[in-house]
C-alpha cells in the first residue's frame, strides 16, 4: 500500500517538506557552517489538494521508505 489523499483519492503526487538545522559560525574572515543536522520530514501535503497528510498515521514501512528517500531522520 501506498500513499492515499484520503481528500481526493490522489495516490501519485505529494510534496514532502523537510526542515533542516545549520549551524553558522561568525566571528572569522567568512561565515562558516560547522554543523549539519538531517533533514527531519516537517510536512507532508498532497500535491493535488495540498491536505495535509499525517505522517505520523502512515504505516511505519511507508514512513521508513520516505525517510530514506528524503535523507532524512
Ligand atoms: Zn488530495
Amino acid at each position: 500500500m501506498g500513499l492515499t489523499c484520503t481528500n481526493c483519492g490522489n495516490e501519485r503526487s505529494f510534496l514532502a517538506k523537510t526542515l533542516q538545522t545549520h549551524v553558522v559560525q561568525s566571528g572569522g574572515k567568512e561565515l562558516e557552517l560547522t554543523e549539519q543536522s538531517r533533514p527531519a520530514v516537517f510536512e507532508l501535503l498532497c500535491d493535488e489538494c495540498e491536505t495535509d497528510i499525517d505522517f505520523g498515521a502512515l504505516e511505519s514501512d511507508l514512513r521508513r521508505e520516505l525517510i530514506l528517500l528524503l535523507g532524512a531522520h
